[in-house]
């Protein structure tokens, strides 16, 4: 009987390349190939998985003739070429699911650093400045949440804020009113969550009705004292205005995951604000979300080609 093999072409947990091997495939390790080797390398296989690279493109798809199904450890598609795979009949699987919680925990974090000026902080500690009187903050206790996208993370970040205390407000053209319920959440306009909410957070997809969803426009509805964050996509959020917000007091603060233009370029306004805690793109990355972004992708495979 022929070995059926897999091509895993990108780092993946070791709990998912176990999954692949008790299933009795044969696993080809080689990390992020360019697309000479990749071409090389599929001849035979039946599977590949790939995180946010390698590209598999349609020249790949097409030097594999046992390919059944591509896997994507991970959220996002746009390195798959999903058209030649569909005309193909080849499967594509990912695992959005895998890392809501991570990139919940992240924004709470991230609400934390700015409520607390932990970033700020810690940078005058390591200038030997004993800030003190300049890093007053406030609790997130009482404090009204406001969840733009009510989905996998929203409804992950909802449920921490309840615990802590928070009054949750939603905004989402697609209510689920039962775990609105489940978090004690409302759903108002976006407008009303934007005027009601200490805290806003940004958790929807990038598609065009949301690029620029926070312009100038509805920052301006914020309170003065309003912490902003956006751990969704740079473009949700109109970059120039939210500097000019920063710098002119219109809200107090933002926790920035994603940017627009990613890397963030050195010496980017953003960067020379206090008000602003900023990470790289870091919401999906903990062991946890990882391992199970392996493990979903790998079962899956499983699933389709022993089924
Ligand atoms: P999801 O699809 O589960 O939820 C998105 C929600 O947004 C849905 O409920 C949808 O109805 C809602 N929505 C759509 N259009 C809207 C609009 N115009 N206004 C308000 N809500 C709208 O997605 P998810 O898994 O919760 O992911 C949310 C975001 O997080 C995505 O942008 C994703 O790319 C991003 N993300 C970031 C990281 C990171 O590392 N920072 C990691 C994973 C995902």
């Amino acid at each position: 009987m022929n070995v059926v093999k897999v091509l895993v072409a990108a780092p993946l947990h070791e709990k998912a390349i176990e999954v692949l091997k008790n299933a009795g495939f044969e696993v080809v390790y080689e990390e992020y190939p360019n697309e000479e080797m990749l071409i090389e390398l599929v001849g035979d296989v039946e599977a590949i998985i790939v995180r946010s690279k390698p590209k598999v493109t349609r020249k790949v798809i097409e030097a594999a003739p046992k390919l059944k199904v591509i896997g994507r450890a991970g959220v996002g598609l746009d390195n798959i070429d999903i058209e030649a795979a569909k005309e193909k009949g080849i499967k594509v699987v990912n695992s959005p699911a895998a890392s809501s919680r991570s990139v919940a925990e992240l924004t709470i974090a991230l609400i934390f650093a700015v409520a607390r000026k932990i970033a700020f902080a810690d940078r005058k500690m390591r200038e030997g400045v004993w800030a003190k009187k300049q890093s007053m903050g406030i609790e997130l206790e009482g404090k009204t949440i406001g969840i733009v996208g009510f989905g996998r993370i929203g409804y992950n970040v909802a449920k921490i804020a309840k615990a802590l205390g928070m009054n949750v407000l939603l905004y989402d053209p697609y209510p689920n009113e039962e775990r609105a319920k489940e978090v004690g959440g409302k759903f108002v306009s976006l407008e009303e969550l934007l005027k009601e909410s200490d805290v806003i957070t940004i958790h929807v997809p990038l598609i065009d009705a949301t690029y620029h969803l926070i312009n100038e426009e509805r920052l301006k509805l914020m309170k003065p004292t309003a912490i902003l964050i956006n751990a969704a996509r740079g473009a949700v959020i109109d970059t120039d205005a939210l500097v000019k917000a920063l710098q002119e007091g219109w809200i107090a603060g933002a926790g920035l995951d994603v940017f627009e233009e990613e890397p963030l370029p050195k010496d980017h306004p953003l960067t020379k604000l206090d008000n602003v805690v900023l990470t790289p793109h870091i919401g999906a990355s903990t062991v946890e979300a990882q391992m199970r972004a392996g493990v979903q992708v790998a079962e899956q495979i499983v699933e389709i080609l022993k089924g």
